[in-house]
């Protein structure tokens, strides 16, 4: 059976895996943490249905579970690759779990008991969660996870656990194991968010009221640390006023970061109308842009409505640096770039409860180490991966037989991650038709077309 192994599994590793698999291809997908889906998972609603982010995930994650033709590697890094296009061979490194996967019910008795409280990666730093935990509410694998480096070796759980499934330190060790005859590698890796403290001017970690546009969402998510609450951060406090800042990262060439993040004017303008929806009046939302990039299907009817509806202020400005005014408020200043306004007041100062940054897209972490493994180029916008040699290609190989896909290749929402993952797929599994005749394994690439005439004859 022709193998394709899928590292990453958000919604794009995610997709391209069920799309292998429907062609009979088996499938590796090979996660780094403890669970599947990726930022999806951390998201309260999509835009622009406005649809819950875990209702969207959820059958696809179920899905990947049942496929007898899908394993999972779980907190699992690749770490070597030998071989040739069509036959590669790849080294992986698992983690330890510190659980007995198949004794563990995920009850999370063992959870309540831990006394240990360390920041949640999944709320995005906001809220806690214990040593030895689940990442999420629903988290697939829904068992739990611990996290040995926190841990102070108490012995509550082990004692609490009904089935015995927590290990001591010595029971769970990283190991090292291959996989062979790999066809293709799909690279979905993802995304991590642009850290705010590279520009001084925003204050984040300095301010405790700046607040990126992920914390935003986990905040604004009813499972989040909040309970869907906007708080500020300071004093607990519902904010009255809310200035969002676009841009933060992206499009700005004195960081180097020319490009745009894509979807920061979406996930804005879907939290300020959650902020709206919630507290109506009681709350004032500014947006300060330069302009908004809405460019999906029904996108700009999405923001022009919200904006509408909601009378939300938005102001085409450069926004100065955040500072303590009079009686230790924040303050930004912003100077107007719209012609007609700024004719009439051409400088605005602000005095928000509550700022969120719409931080851009950067590569995930992981990102830099499988490029050097497989002496991949990432010399792109941003350091992200870079497919096909033309824009006639946008989903070619970057090298025989190993193709990327979703936020892996540059900021994406969840629609163009979809569509790219698909396309990975249906790449890889050509590759595994043409190692199949057993032509050209060189380059399983070159025999697509052999393959689409010969269906093409066929009919
Ligand atoms: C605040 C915010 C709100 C958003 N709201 C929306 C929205 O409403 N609608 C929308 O369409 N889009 C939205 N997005 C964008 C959406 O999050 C992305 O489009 C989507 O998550 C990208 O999916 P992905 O699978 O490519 O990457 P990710 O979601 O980043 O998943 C990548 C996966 O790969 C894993 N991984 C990384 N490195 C390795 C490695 N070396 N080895 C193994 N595994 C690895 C990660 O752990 C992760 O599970 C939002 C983004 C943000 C920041």
């Amino acid at each position: 059976m022709k193998k394709v192994a899928v590292i990453g599994a958000g919604i794009t590793g995610i997709q391209a895996a069920l799309d292998l698999v429907k062609h009979g291809v088996k499938v590796y997908l090979i996660e780094k943490r403890a669970f599947i889906g990726g930022h999806v998972a951390q998201l309260g609603r999509v835009f622009p249905t406005d649809d819950s982010a875990r209702c969207v995930i959820s059958s696809k994650i179920h899905d990947v579970l049942r496929h007898p033709g899908i394993e999972l590697c779980m907190m699992t890094e690749v770490t070597g690759i030998t071989g040739e296009p069509g036959n590669y061979t790849i080294t992986l490194k698992k983690s330890p779990r510190y659980i007995d996967t198949e004794k563990c019910a995920g009850c999370c008795t063992c959870t309540e008991i831990c006394p240990v409280e360390v920041y949640s990666e999944f709320d995005a730093g906001l809220g806690v969660r214990k040593a030895i935990y689940k990442p999420y509410e629903g988290a697939v694998p829904g068992i739990v996870v611990r996290d040995a480096e926190h841990c102070i070796n108490c012995g509550l759980c082990f004692d609490a656990c009904p089935n015995n499934a927590v290990l001591q330190d010595s029971e769970d060790s990283a190991e090292d194991f291959e996989i062979g005859n790999i066809t293709s590698i799909i690279l979905s890796t993802g995304y991590s968010m642009y850290d705010p403290r590279n520009e001084s001017r925003y204050r984040y970690l300095s301010m405790p009221d700046v607040i990126t546009g992920l914390e935003c969402e986990r905040m604004l998510s009813p499972d989040g640390p909040t309970g869907g609450e906007l708080r500020r951060l300071s004093d607990g406090k519902i904010p009255k006023s809310v200035v969002f800042v676009q841009c933060v990262g992206s499009r700005n060439a004195a960081i180097g970061r020319n490009f745009c993040s894509s979807v920061c004017c979406m996930y804005t303008i879907k939290n300020a109308n959650i902020a709206k929806e919630k507290y109506g009046d009681d709350i004032c939302v500014t947006i300060l842009k330069s302009e908004t990039r809405a460019y999906g299907k029904g996108y700009q009817e999405y923001n022009r409505r919200i904006k509408q509806t909601h009378k939300i202020q938005v102001l085409r400005c450069m926004p100065g640096s955040i500072e303590y005014g009079e009686g230790n408020r924040m303050r930004i200043v912003v100077e107007k770039i719209k012609k007609e306004e700024a004719a009439r007041t051409p400088i605005v100062t602000l005095e928000p409860d509550l700022v969120v940054l719409a931080a851009g897209f950067s590569p995930s972490g992981g990102a830099e180490q499988l490029a050097e493994i497989m002496d991949i180029d990432r010399s792109g916008d941003g350091g992200f991966f870079c497919p096909g040699e033309s824009v006639l290609d946008p989903t070619g190989p970057i090298h025989p037989g190993i193709y990327a896909a979703g936020a892996a290749v540059a900021p994406k929402d969840i629609n163009d991650c979809i569509n790219q993952a698909e396309a990975a797929a249906m790449r890889a599994y050509i590759d595994t038709l043409a190692t199949r005749e057993g032509e050209n394994a060189d380059n399983p690439t070159e025999n697509a077309p052999i393959e689409k005439e010969k269906h093409i004859t066929g009919r």
